[in-house]
């Protein structure tokens, strides 16, 4: 079922999913299992699955390195099958310009169609490690928004180079990124609203954010998306902070703000488990918040982990 018809029918009810990644290349898909099992008696209605870009890896050859590229974690798709398959839940595969042709995009998306696949978030990528910025696949897709014109375009049944007829159209429902502290590339948070602006126009049904440890953020963004015009559901994403290191590579990698009063709960704590606690009350705190202001979903991002997801969602659902 679509997301949005998710959001519908639960009348006003904030719903409860996750967004795991696939297991490193070689790993078992049990590990994946044992992270969801615990998270389904809060009964998610959808589980987002991300996509990881290609990367460099050197080969020892007879002592000279080799560098290769390759996916460390592939298998969204196919994950996405399997969840579906074994929780009888929704699946939403993160799709990515970045490392495709759109050729190889249109692949994909005819597999989620077979698959029974109701949605997707469209994504442009970040740029590769070896690379300074985003630079886009020859022949794919440089914006998020050119890649929901083509899933758009396939929900019309307009493939690439060839003409469709009425009965190959697809009913993807799209979901796509959205940044309260605005995305790291763009030059400030009203561009960047203009941005998604173009996405949901050009077919976006929903939009997840970006993870956020102030509420305040969270709203200020919803309500200047609203005064733009942008009326789709704008459901929350947020993690809770786990390690004394995530003060430093959240904002480092997410160009996101943390609250000073987090920062000094995390300061003051003396073990590991303290810290985990401070997050895990950080969060609680957080999605009471959000839940009692209306949102539609609260999504977290669970990074392979579900113990302290467990605990957040005992006490807010
Ligand atoms: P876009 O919407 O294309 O925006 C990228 C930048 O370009 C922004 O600064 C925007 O303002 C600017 N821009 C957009 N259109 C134009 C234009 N026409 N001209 C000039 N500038 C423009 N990454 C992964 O690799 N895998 C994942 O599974 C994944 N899942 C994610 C899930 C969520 C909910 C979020 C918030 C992010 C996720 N990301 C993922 C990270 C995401 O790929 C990066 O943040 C990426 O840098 C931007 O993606 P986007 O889709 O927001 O890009």
């Amino acid at each position: 079922m679509k997301i949005t018809e998710h959001i519908k029918r639960s009348e006003n009810k904030t719903l409860f999913s996750i967004e795991v990644i696939p297991p490193q290349k070689g790993h078992n898909i049990q590990t994946l299992y044992d992270n969801i099992d615990p998270l389904m008696e809060f009964k998610p209605p959808f589980i987002d699955v991300t996509t990881s870009r290609e990367e460099f890896v050197y080969i020892d050859k007879n002592g000279l390195l080799e560098k290769k590229i390759t996916r460390m974690r592939p298998g969204t798709i196919g994950i996405c099958a399997s969840i579906m398959h074994k929780y009888n839940v929704d699946a939403v595969p993160h799709v990515l310009c970045g490392g495709f042709t759109k050729e190889e995009t249109e692949y994909v998306l005819v597999d989620c169609h077979y698959l029974g696949i109701d949605n997707l978030v469209a994504l442009r990528g970040d740029a590769r490690k070896d690379q300074q910025v985003f630079v886009p696949t020859k022949g794919g897709n440089h914006y998020a928004v050119d890649l929901v014109k083509q899933i758009a375009d396939m929900n019309a049944g307009k493939y690439l180079n060839s003409v469709a007829d009425e009965s190959c159209k697809t009913d993807f429902c799209i979901g796509v990124a959205g940044y309260p502290e605005k995305h790291l590339e763009s030059p400030s948070l009203q561009t960047d609203l203009k941005r998604l602006k173009e996405k949901v126009d050009a077919g976006a049904d929903y939009v997840v954010t970006q993870m956020f440890f102030d509420n305040k953020k969270y709203f200020e963004f919803v309500e200047k998306a609203r005064e733009m015009g942008i009326t789709v559901p704008i459901i929350p994403g947020i993690k809770p902070l786990a390690v004394k290191r995530h003060l430093n590579i959240l904002p480092q990698i997410f160009r996101i703000d943390l609250p000073e009063e987090l920062i000094s709960e995390v300061e003051k704590c003396k073990t590991a488990t303290e810290i985990k606690q401070v997050g895990i009350e950080w969060c609680i705190k957080q999605s009471k918040e959000l839940k009692q202001a209306g949102v539609p979903v609260l999504h977290y991002y669970s990074m392979g982990k579900s113990d302290n997801i467990v605990k957040i969602c005992r006490e807010v659902f």
